[in-house]
């Protein structure tokens, strides 16, 4: 992903409300080093993100995704982000988005040990070419989370509802899933439950309703599953949050991921049995995804 832009951030207060933050930003070069040796943090994964899409320089869903890295924040003791300082930098990044699909990221990492605040930053980059797969879906496999549905709740330790930069196990669950002939995976609990893939949330059709796994599984509440539920219900569909298992996946109407960048996949396999999919819906729900929202 090619780095166009890099904004550091002074995260203020939450409660320090200003007009313009601009004294709080420094734009950085994209190519030269800018984190200390000493950010031990970050390099733990001790930390939370976001990214978001911008469609010609529109970025998507910002309020979503601010309000998603507090919850994050909140879930791993980081000091409330000052939301109106995020929002701020985000316009700032977008007006240096390249034209097109690009992401902005936004890091917010505990910081230096015994630092005086966390370090945060914002970057703007061009977004991967997923033309092809919204168009030809991806083949999944069911890989074994390795805890039951109520572990979220049991232990909260596991940070299971934020979006931490430890994405190390996600990335090893790709791996696996390239090494067993899919595209993508879906992690299931080990009593049975599906709850989303490493990097996108899982929607089923059935019928005429729609369901997705609840968040209080312990998955990440996705920005995309709530807007494409929004158009859903706006087009008169029923949608539904749901304990779902292995079955309903395997015995949908239709399924997808979808996510802030790729937008919203087919779901074309699951396990080597292929799935029903629906390419008239498919490009409809992109048409929408892929508009100012
Ligand atoms: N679930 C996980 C684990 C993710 O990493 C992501 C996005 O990266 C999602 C779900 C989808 O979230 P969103 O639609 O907000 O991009």
């Amino acid at each position: 992903m090619a780095h166009r832009f890099a904004l550091m951030i002074t995260p203020v207060d939450a409660a320090d409300a200003r007009d313009d933050y601009a004294e709080t930003f420094s734009t950085i070069d994209v190519a030269a080093p800018a984190l200390s040796v000493g950010e031990l943090s970050t390099q733990r994964g001790d930390g939370v993100f976001e990214s978001i899409g911008v469609i010609d320089g529109h970025p998507n869903e910002v309020e979503a995704h601010v309000q998603r890295l507090a919850h994050s924040a909140d879930i791993c003791d980081l000091p409330a982000p000052n939301l109106a300082q995020w929002r701020q930098a985000i316009t700032i990044a977008a007006a240096h988005a390249p034209a097109g699909e690009a992401v902005i990221k936004l890091i917010l990492s505990r910081g230096v040990e015994h630092g005086p605040a966390p370090t945060a930053w914002v970057t703007a980059s061009v977004a991967p070419d997923y033309v092809a797969v919204r168009r030809d879906g991806v083949r999944v496999v069911t890989l074994d989370r390795g805890y039951d549905l109520g572990a979220g709740e049991r232990a909260p330790w596991l940070l299971l509802g934020a979006k931490t930069l430890s994405y190390a196990v996600n990335m090893a669950a790709l791996r696996e899933a390239h090494r067993r002939g899919a595209d993508d995976a879906i992690f299931v609990t080990n009593d049975g439950y599906v709850l989303e893939a490493p990097t996108a949330s899982l929607i089923i059709r059935s019928g005429d309703e729609f369901l997705t796994t609840a968040p209080s599984a312990g998955i990440l509440h996705g920005t995309t599953q709530l807007s494409v539920f929004e158009h859903l219900e706006s087009r008169g569909f029923q949608t539904r949050y749901a304990t779902l298992t292995t079955r309903d996946l395997t015995q949908a109407d239709a399924a997808w991921l979808v996510s802030s960048i790729r937008q919203g996949v087919a779901i074309t396999a699951v396990d080597g049995a292929p799935l029903a999919s629906d390419p008239i819906l498919t490009a409809e729900l992109n048409a929408f995804l892929l508009s100012p929202r």
